[in-house]
């Protein structure tokens, strides 16, 4: 696996290196040809019992100088064919562009693989209902939304203190889905939800979670065993078939987009030409209508922001921005053993030189230029997700600094890292806690409960009571936090 990601990580570098050197109207080309394909992408989605990763999306916020991350490599599968290798080039070069106008970050890459024998779903169900049955999802989603609670019926303090039972190494699993549960309005949609059919394995993937969340929202249910879900998860996603710990940031990437394909009513993309002269939120929100049009679901409509960023070139002073979707933000931590995270936000935000082979091409100067590059959030999304980065490329080291972030309601304030001025409070509601090093670790999930308000901790199959003031500590990895 080691060598995989080093060589993963050698081509990504060099396809970035070698885009960065294109001219400009080669780089359109790329991209017009990338899109063309995105197209094609979206329009078989639904017909294929495809092995989908999402390349960018792993990568799209992870503010990596060196723009490469462990976590790309688990979207790496064996059985990559031509036309799927041109799409992940073009979009691993798509990633490289610092100044172009066309960005996204969830671009896949497919892959083909047989479907599972073993999967209960594929032979029995066909798949000409599922567009109308999902499409009544969503509808039946935002219902739901508009509808006060559903946690107000029954005896609902006792519902949701339910522990995962540990099947071989599933901690971080176990970690990331008792966050997702006690995401309010993901949890509100599942437990509406009816079981319906599971055309592909994405679809599948949703069906037991839905379950799942049923189930763990049952008053009195103490602990129950996530197998059907690990299983359709690890039919989809191969890495994740044996009992090696997995890094839970990433699972939760993969696990996200596999909700959301499962529910995407998105059409195909298209191109995107936008004005130059138009002002720059004119231009986000064409970049993210043409986003959502391509991509939507209800998965995206709560964890998924906007992120602007703006490269300015030192010679000239011409400044050009670009609108990218994020899923979570992977903030680096600063060297002090003790901080806030606002210093780690400063640091996400902060501006960053790029000379030497990262220079990119001013759109003025016609030549590739010493730029500055800076990031600032265009669009809150309803939860944001906030990764600690702990873990070095290589995964050899671990940081264990203690980032002191915001426990109580309405504490956590993302304003001074908006685009525009607007408030931007968070409550935080979840943390999964990564525990001991690099080698061996443990993964568990501190949790506040939607009714009762109390916080408690959910290791494995067990679970404790915990308060707000036990919250900070060396081991937070992911803050899940729900804006105000
Ligand atoms: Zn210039």
């Amino acid at each position: 696996m080691k060598k995989i990601r080093s060589a993963i990580r050698r081509t990504q570098s060099t396809d970035a290196l070698i885009y960065r050197k294109l001219s400009d109207s080669r780089r359109k080309e790329i991209l017009i040809v990338f899109a063309l394909s995105l197209s094609e992408t979206t329009s078989s989605k639904l017909a294929q019992a495809d092995l989908t990763t999402t390349r960018s999306l792993l990568r799209s916020t992870s503010r990596d100088r060196d723009t490469s991350s462990p976590v790309n490599s688990s979207a790496i599968t064996s059985k990559i064919n031509k036309r799927n290798d041109e799409t992940a080039t073009d979009k691993q070069k798509q990633s490289g562009d610092v100044n172009g106008s066309v960005r996204n970050a969830s671009l896949r890459s497919l892959s083909t693989s047989s479907p599972s024998s073993t999967n209960r779903y594929w032979d029995r169900e066909g798949r000409s209902t599922l567009s109308s049955r999902i499409l009544a999802d969503s509808d039946a989603f935002n219902k739901s939304l508009a509808s006060s609670s559903i946690y107000d019926t029954s005896d609902d303090s006792s519902e949701g203190l339910c522990g995962l039972r540990n099947i071989g190494n599933t901690c971080f699993m176990n970690s990331v889905i008792q966050c997702l549960s006690h995401t309010s309005e993901l949890t509100r949609f599942l437990k509406t939800k009816t079981d319906g059919r599971s055309a592909t394995k994405d679809q599948r993937i949703l069906v037991e979670f839905a379950k799942l969340i049923r189930d763990m929202w049952t008053a009195n249910t103490r602990s129950v065993t996530p197998s059907e879900l690990k299983s359709a998860f690890s039919s989809k996603h191969r890495m994740y078939s044996g009992c090696q710990q997995q890094d839970a940031q990433e699972f939760l990437r993969f696990f996200l987009d596999s909700l959301h394909s499962a529910c995407n009513t998105g059409t195909k993309g298209g191109t995107l030409e936008i004005d130059d002269n138009l002002s720059d939120n004119k231009k986000a929100d064409l970049t993210w209508e043409w986003y959502t049009k391509v991509e939507n679901s209800m998965i995206k409509d709560l964890f998924v922001g906007q992120l602007k960023s703006s490269l300015k070139c030192t010679q000239c002073g011409n400044t050009s921005v670009t609108f990218d979707p994020f899923w979570d933000l992977s903030v680096p931590l600063p060297s002090s053993s003790k901080c806030k995270l606002e210093s780690c936000l400063d640091l996400f935000i902060k501006e960053e030189v790029l000379d030497g082979d990262e220079m990119p091409t001013c759109s003025k100067c016609k030549t590739r230029r010493k730029s500055t590059k800076t990031f600032t959030i265009q669009r809150f999304p309803k939860y944001l997700v906030i990764h600690l980065k702990r873990f070095s490329e290589t995964r050899w080291s671990k940081l264990s600094n203690i980032v002191e972030f915001p426990t109580g309601d309405n504490e956590l304030n993302m304003a001074p890292y908006a685009a525009n001025s607007s408030s931007a409070l968070y409550s935080l509601y979840g943390i999964s806690n990564h525990m001991g090093s690099t080698a061996g670790g443990h993964y568990v999930a501190l949790c506040k409960h939607p009714v009762t308000k109390k916080w408690h901790e959910f290791n494995d199959n067990k679970v404790h009571d915990s308060s707000e003031s036990e919250l900070v500590s060396s081991s937070a990895y992911l803050l899940f936090y729900e804006r105000a």
